[in-house]
C-alpha cells in the first residue's frame, strides 16, 4: 500500500478491539450522571439517554446544552469509561513509530478517554500530532460534514493526502466524500464502495502499510 502524509485513527473498536463494552459501559455512565447529577430516577434516566442515542443514530445536530448543565460536564462524565478490560497491545507502539507522515486521534470521545485508554494499550500520546476530541469539534458528531471540515482546518490535513482507519461505516463514508483514503477495521466482512481496504484489526492493518 502506498505511503501518507496524514494517518487518522479512530480510537475505540479501532485501535482495540471491542466486543460491545464500550457501549455497555457508556449507557451505564449516561444514567449514572441522570441520577445522580440530575436526581433523575432510572426510568427518567433511561428515557433520556434513550433520546440522546436517538441523536446519535438519526440527528444532525450535535449534543447541546440541557438541564442547565454544559455539554463539557456531561461528556467528561459519560465517555470516563473503565478501560481495565483492555490489554495492552504489544506491537502497535511500534508500528505506530514506523510510519512516516503525521498521526492523529480523530474521536467523538473525549481527550481524557484517550489518555486513559492509550495508557492501557501501551501506546505513548506523544506519537500523535494531535488527538482531535467531541469538544474540538464543538460537539457535533464525527460523521458530520462540519466535523470533518472542522478537523482538516485546526490540523491542516489535506484529505487527499490521508488515510484514515476507522470501525464506523458513517465516518468512512463521509472521509471518503472528502477524498480521504478509507481503511475500515472489522471482524465482518463488509462491501461497499467508500471502503478501500479492510482489515480484521489495527496491527494486520498497519502491517499491511509497513510491508
Ligand atoms: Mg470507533
Amino acid at each position: 500500500m502506498q505511503q501518507f502524509k496524514n494517518y487518522i485513527f479512530d480510537l475505540d473498536a479501532t485501535l482495540y478491539q471491542d466486543n460491545g463494552e464500550f457501549e455497555a459501559n457508556y449507557e451505564i455512565l449516561v444514567d449514572k450522571f441522570f441520577m445522580t447529577r440530575l436526581n433523575m430516577s432510572e426510568a427518567e434516566a433511561q428515557e433520556e439517554r434513550n433520546k440522546i442515542i436517538s441523536k446519535f443514530i438519526s440527528g444532525t445536530e450535535g449534543i447541546r446544552p440541557q438541564f442547565g448543565i454544559s455539554v463539557k460536564e456531561f461528556m467528561d462524565y459519560t465517555c470516563a469509561a473503565d478501560v481495565s478490560h483492555l490489554s495492552q497491545n504489544l506491537w502497535l507502539e511500534e508500528q505506530l513509530r514506523c510510519l512516516s507522515g503525521r498521526l492523529f486521534i480523530f474521536t467523538d470521545s473525549t481527550v481524557g478517554h484517550v489518555q486513559d485508554t492509550l495508557s492501557r494499550i501501551g501506546v505513548n500520546q506523544d506519537i500523535f500530532a494531535k488527538i482531535f476530541d467531541a469538544e474540538q469539534a464543538g460537539y457535533n458528531f464525527k460523521y458530520q460534514k462540519e466535523t470533518f471540515e472542522c478537523f482538516f482546518k485546526k490540523c491542516q490535513v489535506v484529505p487527499q493526502e490521508s488515510v484514515m482507519f476507522e470501525d464506523s461505516l458513517r465516518n468512512l463514508k463521509m472521509a471518503k466524500s472528502f477524498g480521504i483514503t478509507t481503511i475500515l477495521i472489522s471482524q465482518e466482512n463488509v462491501e461497499e464502495d467508500f471502503i478501500d481496504y479492510q482489515f480484521s484489526d489495527i496491527n494486520k492493518a498497519l502491517g499491511a502499510i509497513l510491508e
